[in-house]
């Protein structure tokens, strides 16, 4: 038998009733002898009340003890998980993340894994315990605690699962898999049920939230399977964990059952590879953009997040500059301007918002006929200029964002 790495999100454990029914999947997966390390996120919203409270006392809280204060929510979850399997006389084991060996480098807000040194969590599973760890959190050599940016427990599961050399990991969350649009915003969008590494990274990459970007890049280097999926509906076959005693318990687990959701792995499950076709669209709303004068200057290395950036090169006879042109989420707006400003960069915003879709697809970053069929309703349906960029296995439109819906709605009726 093997090791699997569960992973639940923060809707999947906002409310005391909603761990217990976890707890309850736990345990009758645990009879079928795989070992078991569950990582968890802060119940629902937590992240963004702590987040709340510290910028109730300062605009500009220190990252080293903002990360102190985050990776508090995931605590508060990993013990009430561990109660609740106790509960259920199942053996567990919480540990933080650095209680587990995840040790990042000193990157307050934003730390990247430098290794995992997982004994505790070996040795925890050979007694037979459920290890639930919390996610989005790591150690500094220095000793820190340290988080891995936000929705960051994603990186958390894939990576143990990769440094324990788990057969998979599952992620749960509200959706009960990856569609090929988000299905909270195009109701019609589809389930799919395989992705490679590569198309899911470039999801990730481009905005679909599902999965965190570099959760899916330990998977692509340490080839690790996952499946995105939720632990809704469907029925549950052969239950019989002795501590579900009474046929209405039995009922509630029945209930619980995972669905099959959508399996991300190395192989790429073309069916006609010459066909011009969009597998999935991501999309990224509420950007803003900054044309950045450079000159001659270096880029500044950014705090602020940047959702992407281009540097080129702007020229208006006899002279030419170099200009870097930045896409923010607004929520960064004025943090970024503070920024520019301290560097003394002089730059244009552009007084719109955005939406930046990007197109996952084969050939249409080659298929003329598909592109000028696309910028036709574009132009004949929107009033503000747009931007239509080809990339490796994809298409970028950036549009004005009172416009997107109808094009994302265009392409879904014809491509999706
Ligand atoms: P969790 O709290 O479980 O980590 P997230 O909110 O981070 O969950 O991610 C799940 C959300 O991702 C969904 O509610 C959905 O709105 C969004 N999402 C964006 N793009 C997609 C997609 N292509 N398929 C499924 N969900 C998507
Ligand atoms: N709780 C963290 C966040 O809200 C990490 C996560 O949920 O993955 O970003
Ligand atoms: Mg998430």
């Amino acid at each position: 038998m093997g090791i699997v790495v569960k992973k639940f999100g923060g809707t999947s454990v906002e409310s005391i009733d909603k761990i217990a029914k976890i707890a309850e999947h736990l345990a009758f997966e645990k009879e079928k002898g795989d070992d078991i390390v569950v990582v968890v996120s802060a119940m629902g919203k937590t992240t963004d009340s702590l987040f709340k409270l510290a910028y109730e006392i300062t605009k500009t809280p220190n990252q080293r003890e903002m990360d102190m204060l985050l990776t508090a929510g995931e605590r508060i979850t990993m013990a009430l998980l561990s109660l609740s399997l106790q509960k259920l006389n199942i053996q567990s084991i919480s540990f933080t993340g650095s209680q587990s060996g995840i040790v990042t480098d000193n990157t307050h807000g934003n730390a990247k894994i430098l290794t995992v040194n997982a004994f505790r969590i070996s040795e925890e599973l050979q007694k037979g315990r459920i290890v639930i760890v919390a996610g989005f959190q790591g150690v500094s050599l220095e000793k820190e605690i340290t988080t891995l940016g936000r929705g960051g427990s994603d990186t958390t599961a894939v990576a143990l699962a990769s440094f324990l050399q788990a057969d998979r990991c599952e992620i749960f969350t509200d959706v009960d898999g990856v569609y090929n649009a988000d299905p909270n915003i195009i109701s019609e969008a589809k389930k799919i049920d395989e992705l490679s590494f590569e198309e899911m990274l470039y999801l990730s990459c481009t905005g679909a939230k599902v999965l965190h970007s570099r959760a899916v890049e330990f998977a692509y280097k340490y080839k690790m399977p996952i499946e995105v999926k939720s632990l809704l509906s469907t029925h549950c076959s052969g239950l019989s964990h002795k501590s579900l005693d009474t046929s209405e318990e039995k009922l509630s687990a029945t209930r619980l059952a995972p669905t099959k959701g959508t399996t991300i792995k190395g192989e790429n499950n073309m069916e006609n590879v010459e066909k011009t076709m969009i597998k999935a669209i991501s999309q990224k709303e509420n950007i803003r953009i900054f044309d950045v004068i450079i000159s001659n200057k270096d880029i500044p290395i950014f705090n602020t997040e940047i959702f992407d950036i281009d540097v080129y090169t702007s020229v208006s006879e006899p002279f030419w500059i170099n200009k870097a042109r930045v896409f923010i989420e607004e929520k960064y707006n004025e943090k970024f301007i503070e920024e520019l400003s301290t560097n003394n960069l002089t730059f244009n915003l552009e007084n719109d918002e955005f939406t930046v879709i990007n197109l996952l697809g084969y050939r249409i970053n080659r298929d003329i006929t598909f592109l000028s069929k696309m910028y036709s309703f574009i132009k004949n349906n929107c009033e503000k200029p747009i931007s239509i960029k080809n990339q490796g296995i994809g298409v970028q439109l950036i549009i004005e964002q009172t416009e997107a819906k109808k094009v994302i709605e265009y392409l879904n009726r014809e491509y999706l």
